[in-house]
């Protein structure tokens, strides 16, 4: 356990070593060989903060402790102030430490027989099983600081809750959902067991020895993955797809850490596992039997379809529910039977809702003959329900939907290249099937990013100039990915052979 001069626990360090010891070791004494957390990572922290600041005004009176973070002593100070005086019906962002762990509380709410509610607020649609550790590691704190805690719930967004516009009505938009139960479990059978090994971790002279594996992506994408990965092989095992932790702990055994290294015809392989290994051990790419068949029915005149959307925890548009997917934006390329690729593009500008707009546009630039390819189903997804929102362009959209072609699933069906590494992702696939152009001169290069430069683009407080240089990287990010569908779809019809030319 802690003394007043070792290291401290917090919420996040509790998390961050149930996921790994490592994780929890380097993010005490290492942190800077964490990576940078990535523009969509940022995002999800401001998503979570705007929800939790909007979650306080369910609790009318509460006092916020504003001590930042690294003051925890001077905020501990000021919640014992705040909980003395009864006249105050909550404690917003509370500070307390018992035996080494240090946490703050999103609310606590006084009850009149003096004990408290805890609130843990989250910007999901629901509780989830990662949630209550959580909550379980701030009742142990509360408990042994001396409150007593009657419930302990997570204040999650309503996803049913319809925006009416204006001020959001707090009591629709949240839902309490009591883990009292769970979170005292959790604390009676796992806590002291977790905290031991925590401590003792935190003993070390050095590291613990825990290699990269499944536990590096669940529940979170851990920020020391770069670090761990380095000198690992670059085929390394954890690119077999759709890989069970089972295989991959026999592998691991057995002392293979590369793909190329698996026997030939080891039988826990899958087909599709088995094509990726042979894959790589040649060097060259997996080309199906059936690759050539398709590509013959794949013609210009072609389209090049892709949509960004943005899907807030706190809806922005009135008739909308938190979470729900809105398109804002797409962009098509069409290549024509003589050769010519033309590009158009939208992307709604005004404050409102972007969907009729977006849809009558898009109706009129995707006439015409031809399939429309389109990479994951995702485009056919939001079409659908654009249909349902707008019946007035039903027959148009759902006309639309059946001229679409998936080339996610041609290429996982068809097609692997070993600089893929495991994923097929156009982010992924880009680099090996259209090396020449990728996102790195992008301001914009993941979809995350996009969905909240458009958010920001809605911000009233955002100036001309900024204003101006999100939207030209919102199409120059959308504009890249139909793009890149392209010349993926040409790198395709090169691997095909003659036959498919
Ligand atoms: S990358 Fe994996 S092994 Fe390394 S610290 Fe993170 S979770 Fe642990």
């Amino acid at each position: 356990m802690s003394t007043s001069q070792g290291p401290t626990l917090s919420k996040s360090r509790f998390s961050a070593g149930l996921q790994c010891l490592k994780r929890l070791y380097l993010e005490v004494y290492q942190p800077e060989l964490a990576g940078e957390p990535g523009a969509g990572q940022q995002a999800l922290f401001d998503t979570g903060n705007r929800v939790g600041a909007t979650a306080r005004g369910l609790f009318p009176g509460g006092r916020l402790i504003e001590e930042t973070y690294d003051r925890h002593g001077q905020a501990v100070a000021a919640t014992a102030q705040a909980l003395a005086d009864a006249s105050l019906p909550a404690v917003l962002e509370g500070a307390f430490t018992f035996l080494g762990v240090r946490i703050r509380c999103d609310v606590l709410r006084r009850n009149s027989d003096g004990s408290f509610d805890l609130f843990e607020v989250k910007s999901s649609a629901r509780v989830k099983e990662e949630h209550i550790p959580d909550a379980a590691i701030q009742l142990y704190v509360l408990e042994g600081a001396g409150l007593e805690v009657r419930a302990v719930h997570v204040l999650h967004i309503n996803s049913g809750y319809v925006y009416q516009g204006g001020e959001y009505d707090l009591d629709g938009l949240f839902q309490a959902g009591d883990v009292t139960p769970e979170a005292r479990a959790f604390l009676a059978k796992e806590a002291p067991g977790d905290l031991a090994a925590m401590w003792e971790a935190l003993a070390l002279e050095e590291a613990p020895g825990i290699e990269v594996g499944l536990h590096c992506k669940q529940p979170y994408l851990c920020p020391f993955y770069g670090h761990c990965r380095q000198g690992l092989p670059e085929y390394h095992i954890d690119q077999l797809p759709r890989a069970s932790a089972t295989l991959l702990a026999a592998l691991r055994s057995a002392g293979i850490l590369d793909i190329r290294d698996i026997p030939s015809g080891y039988p826990r392989l899958t087909a599709l596992q088995q094509r990726v290994q042979d894959s790589v051990r040649s060097g060259r790419p997996y080309v199906s039997s059936g690759l050539a068949r398709e590509m013959a029915q794949l013609r210009p005149p072609m389209h090049f379809l892709d949509f960004e959307t943005v899907n807030p925890a706190l809806p922005l548009f009135p008739g909308t529910r938190p979470f729900q997917v809105i398109p804002f934006q797409w962009s098509l390329h069409t290549l024509e039977s003589g050769g010519r690729l033309y590009h158009q593009a939208f992307l709604h500008q005004g404050l409102d809702d972007p969907r009729e707009a977006f849809t009558r546009t898009l109706l009129q630039a995707a006439q015409g003959p031809g399939p429309i390819l389109v990479y994951s189903p995702f485009e056919a997804t939001r079409l659908k329900e654009t249909a349902e929102h707008l019946p007035q362009y039903a027959d148009g959209l759902t006309a639309t939907r059946e001229r679409l072609f998936d080339l996610l699933k041609l290429l996982r069906e068809h097609y692997y290249h070993p600089g893929q590494h495991g994923s097929y992702s156009l982010k992924d696939v880009a680099p090996a099937l259209a090396p020449d152009l990728g996102y790195g001169d992008l301001a914009i290069q993941e979809g995350t990013v996009a969905a909240q430069s458009y958010e920001r683009l809605l911000a009233r407080e955002a100036s001309a100039e900024e204003r101006a240089a999100l939207y030209q990287a919102l199409l120059d990010y959308c504009q890249r990915d139909t793009l890149v569908m392209v010349k993926v779809l040409e790198a395709l019809r090169r691997a095909s052979g003659p036959a498919a030319l």
